[in-house]
């Protein structure tokens, strides 16, 4: 059995969900395929803007719900034959209750992130509902499940945390039988159920991780994510136009790329499958046959640098002192202020040299980070313990990621070299926590060139060995 997930970019309008749907005939002649959708191409984002516009009191949420509706149905009509009117009367019920629930936003003035979970769930729902008539009216016999039914989630409501036992329970009772009737089900991804059956959801991209979890769960032979790519890309391509897929990726490299930005995969995602050792493919929905990458352990996977990724907007704050020499707790008190204003922390390097700590957050939420460590430290301050706090905005984070980095002689020096033949500024160095990363620190003016040198590098590297 095959898990697919499609992602909203391959559900973009009704020609594209055609061509979902032949990928997927095409795969079930030949095993059993379980189908997880994302919702159709910018829907979340405007079901997001719509529950934002409601709680503002914005009679503009009107138009938005149109919107959604026009553009659902209009898919409709294209794709569907006898099923067009029934699809377009249940996805015009659901949308009917939205604009209730937003007039209600609008009226109480407050939107709580329970009611945000429902708002955003109904994107998914209607892709699932056209996907699956669009199934059936090619033959096959398909229904669509909603991640609510199957999908046990603590109360955590905007990133909601699966319960695994009960969740592994529900999949396998409701999922196999189906499949084995010959069905192909259509789960909606991203949407989930807490235990009392309050509808959450796993977070924004959370589709993959729906995916994931079906996959690892039901132990599947392969869980395939298309996407609008050819798999993995040893770099971003709105940066280095031709960069080349990657055949293969680790879990701990895709998992390091995501985490540094890399749209490769919805990062929660990889644990699932990685756990039973359940091959994740990343495929092009417009390129089926082109190149793609397989995420596996083991193998043919080499060492070495892999991929150059990079985030921008960040703020690089250092908290400096002399005084801090031979201060215990300092830096404990530093990250635990950060954490209090709920704020991550991307990268930290703490020199020796001098007695600094350097971390990087991202820019908009610097200000909190910075009042909560001035309040924080504010008696280390007064008695200069801590000279100053510094920040440098808008500064990337250029990570390059791959395996067996740290015992490898000459690839940091390789990366540091390339960097510099191009002039790149050097504002902060990761030093290495992680055998799977080089990170640096560059203005936010430097991102390109930084990521298009390691790029090069990596390819020459590659074209050696
Ligand atoms: N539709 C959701 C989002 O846009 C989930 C997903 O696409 O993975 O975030
Ligand atoms: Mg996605």
């Amino acid at each position: 059995m095959i898990v697919m997930k499609f992602g909203g970019s391959s559900l973009g309008d009704a020609e594209r969900i055609h061509q979902v749907g032949s990928i997927i005939s095409g795969k079930a002649e030949e095993e059993e395929v379980l189908v997880v959708v994302s919702a159709m191409e910018g829907i979340t984002d405007q079901l997001e803007t719509c529950a934002r516009l409601s709680l503002e009191g914005d009679g503009g949420r009107e138009k938005l719900i149109e919107e959604i509706r026009s553009s659902h149905e209009s898919v409709a009509e294209q794709l569907l034959e006898e099923g067009a009117a029934k699809a377009k009367r249940q996805i015009g019920n659901k949308l009917d209750r939205l604009g209730d629930i937003c007039d209600s936003i609008a009226t109480l003035g407050e939107l709580t992130l329970q009611t945000k979970d429902l708002i955003l769930s109904l994107g998914e729902q209607f892709s699932a509902l056209l996907l699956s008539q669009h199934l059936k009216e090619e033959g096959h016999s398909s229904s669509s499940v909603n991640g609510s039914e199957i999908i046990v989630t603590d109360q955590r409501f905007g990133s909601a945390n699966p319960l695994m036992d009960k969740t592994k329970e529900k999949i396998r009772s409701v999922l196999p039988p189906k499949i084995r009737a010959g069905e192909i089900p259509v789960v909606t991804g991203f949407i989930a159920a807490t235990e009392e059956g309050k509808p959450s959801t796993l977070g924004r991209g959370g589709s993959d991780y729906t995916a994931t979890l079906l996959g690892g769960l039901l132990d599947v032979d392969a869980v395939w994510i298309w996407t609008d790519v050819d798999g993995v890309k040893r770099a971003d391509p709105d940066i280095v136009s031709n960069a080349t897929t990657l055949p293969r990726l680790t879990y701990e490299e895709a998992a390091e790329l995501s985490y540094f930005g890399a749209q490769v995969i919805h990062p929660k995602s990889i644990d699932p499958v990685a756990k039973n050792q359940v091959p994740l493919v990343i495929k092009n929905t417009q390129n089926p046959e082109g190149p793609d990458t397989t995420i596996l352990n083991g193998g043919k996977s080499s060492t070495g640098l892999k991929s150059v990724t990079s985030i921008s907007d960040l703020t690089l704050i250092t908290v400096k002192g002399h005084g801090m020499i031979g201060v215990p707790g300092i830096a404990a008190e530093v990250f635990t202020a950060v954490a209090e204003a709920e704020v991550n922390v991307l990268m930290i390097s703490q020199s020796s040299s001098e007695q600094n700590i350097t971390f990087l957050v991202e820019r908009r939420s610097a200000p909190k980070a910075i009042e909560s460590l001035k309040g924080t430290l504010e008696e280390e301050i007064r008695r200069s313990i801590i000279r100053d706090i510094v920040t440098e905005e808008p500064v990337s984070i250029v990570a390059a990621v791959g395996s067996g980095l740290r015992h490898q002689a000459g690839i940091d020096s390789g990366v540091f070299e390339s960097l510099a033949r191009r002039g790149v500024n050097l504002l902060s160095i990761a030093q290495g926590s992680s055998d799977h990363n080089i990170s640096v620190v560059v203005a936010n003016q430097d991102e390109r060139v930084a990521v298009q040198s390691i790029y090069e590098w990596i390819q020459s590297e590659n074209q050696q060995s």
